[in-house]
């Protein structure tokens, strides 16, 4: 939580509707934070292009981002967020990258990128462990 909370956060907004406009999110159909700005019920803070446009166009100088991360904190995040969380705690990938990976590249004459093995991860989530218990 930041300091002030969210209310803080929205102290300037005038709800012009330029963050809105200029979204990319919005654009394609679907709402974003800058729906919430505008009063909307109906909009995930968990869909963002990161482009920020909608922080350059603010006339007020809301921290839009700082109120996307505040509502995220409150939110569960949809379910595609945890399983890739989860992956790169295993794999230290993302999405699923296998030899399949390197089928592709190789049909465009692209060199094979070498995947880091899943023991050399755990090893360093296992030694992150151990450091965190010894401090
Ligand atoms: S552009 Fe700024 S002032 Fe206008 S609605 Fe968006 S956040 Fe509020
Ligand atoms: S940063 Fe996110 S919310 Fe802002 S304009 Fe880009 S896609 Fe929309």
């Amino acid at each position: 939580m930041t300091v002030g909370g969210l209310d803080s956060l929205l102290e300037d907004c005038t709800k012009c509707g330029l963050c809105r406009e200029v979204c990319i999110v919005e654009r394609l159909g679907a709402h974003s934070i800058t729906s919430f700005l505008l009063g909307e019920d109906n909009y995930s803070s968990w869909l963002c292009s990161s482009c920020w446009r909608c922080q350059e166009v603010c006339p007020q100088g809301v921290d839009i981002h700082a109120i996307m991360m505040e509502k995220r904190r409150g939110e569960e995040p949809p379910p595609g967020h945890r399983t890739n969380s989860a992956r790169v705690l295993q794999s230290g990938y993302a999405l699923t990258i296998g030899e399949e990976i390197n089928e592709m590249r190789r049909l465009h004459d692209l060199e094979a990128v070498e995947l880091v093995p899943a023991e050399w991860i755990n090893a360093l989530l296992r030694g992150q462990e151990e450091q965190e218990k010894g401090a």
